[in-house]
């Protein structure tokens, strides 16, 4: 089913959950003792990112040295298609502007209708380790709003491999990424809000947003977003602070602010122990001033912490 179809459908707040594929090495047990627990909470989806290669050098044997790209987390596709076929729950795979060609896209893309995957995320995927600023593959898209565009192309049964003639129509519910408190390279919040419309035009189907620790933000986006005239689900994306170390990199890595209370209660813990209590109950407090706001969904991040989102979720579910 779509993820617009989950959200018409609904009589609740809908859950969703987030996972990442498992380090390279593991099988897809790691992926259903991770996911087992939080079935309990029947949730309408589950997204699975997508990490793009790094490059390294490598020294060959004769001494001389060759470039080899490294993907530590490949399998997005794959678990998709396990998750749908173990638990019969509808999977969301990322699918990312970076590291791919509009060829390589298209035909992911019809791997993904080949496996009845009708749900993506598009995103244009954060920068390689090695690189300053994202740059596309050459004959890549640079900003997601260039992929959701080529998304509605197969909508519409437009290829680029232009000697397709059967002129089968692809049926995919995409989604894109929106950034309560901006994203980092924007030129302005404002600015970033006009893109955002832009991939809503171009025909996004809803919106998933970047974590936030402050409700009072991700309101005002909402706000802003609708006096914009965007009018499609817009989805909070939650994640429980876990350590304190998280006090500087979260607000680093994602470009959001923790609030003044949740610094101050977690920078009073003595172990990662405690911060995770504090965390928990803080996402607790926000998942159910999400909800009696009206949310459709709450979305949350499990990042390789299961247990963590458990103990949220059994508190609102
Ligand atoms: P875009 O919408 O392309 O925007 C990128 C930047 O460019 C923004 O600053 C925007 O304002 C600006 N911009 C957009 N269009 C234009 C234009 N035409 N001209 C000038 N500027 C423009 N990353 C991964 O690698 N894998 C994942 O699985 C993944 N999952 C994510 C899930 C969610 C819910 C979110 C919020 C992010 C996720 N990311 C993931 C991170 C994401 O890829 C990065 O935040 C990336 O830097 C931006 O992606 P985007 O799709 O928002 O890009």
């Amino acid at each position: 089913m779509k993820i617009t179809e989950h959200i018409q459908q609904a009589k609740d707040t809908l859950i969703s959950f987030e996972i990442l594929p498992p380090l390279k090495g593991r099988d897809i047990s790691s992926i259903y003792n991770h996911l087992d627990p939080l079935m309990e909470f029947k949730p309408s989806w589950i997204n699975v990112t997508y990490h793009r290669a790094d490059t390294t050098i490598k020294k060959r044997d004769d001494g001389t040295f060759e470039k080899v790209a490294i993907r530590k987390r490949p399998g997005t596709v794959g678990i998709c298609a396990a998750i749908m076929n173990h638990y019969g729950t509808d999977a969301v795979p990322h699918i990312i502007c970076g590291g791919f060609t509009k060829n390589d896209t298209e035909d992911a893309l019809i791997d993904l209708n080949f496996l009845g995957i009708q749900n993506v995320l598009a995103l244009r995927g954060d920068a390689a380790k090695n690189e300053i600023h994202f740059e596309p593959e050459i004959g890549g898209h640079r900003y997601a709003i260039d992929l959701l565009k080529q998304i509605n192309n197969l909508n519409n049964g437009i290829y680029l491999d232009n000697t397709i003639t059967a002129g089968g129509k692809t049926d995919f519910c995409a989604g894109v990424a929106g950034y309560p408190e901006m994203h980092f390279e924007a030129a302005s919040y404002q600015d970033d809000l006009q893109k955002l419309k832009a991939k809503v035009d171009a025909g996004a189907a809803y919106i998933m947003t970047q974590m936030f620790f402050d409700n009072k933000k991700f309101f005002r986006f909402v706000e802003d977003c609708r006096a914009l005239g965007i009018d499609i689900p817009i989805i909070p994306g939650l994640k429980a602070l876990t350590k304190k170390s998280q006090l500087n990199v979260l607000p680093k890595i994602f470009n959001i602010e923790i609030p003044h209370d949740l610094t101050n209660a977690i920078e009073q813990t003595n172990t990662d122990e405690d911060a995770e209590k504090i965390g928990i109950e803080w996402l607790i407090q926000q998942s159910k001033e999400l909800k009696s706001f009206g949310v459709p969904v709450l979305h949350f991040y499990t990042l390789g912490k299961p247990s963590t989102i458990y103990n949220v979720v059994k508190e609102i579910a």
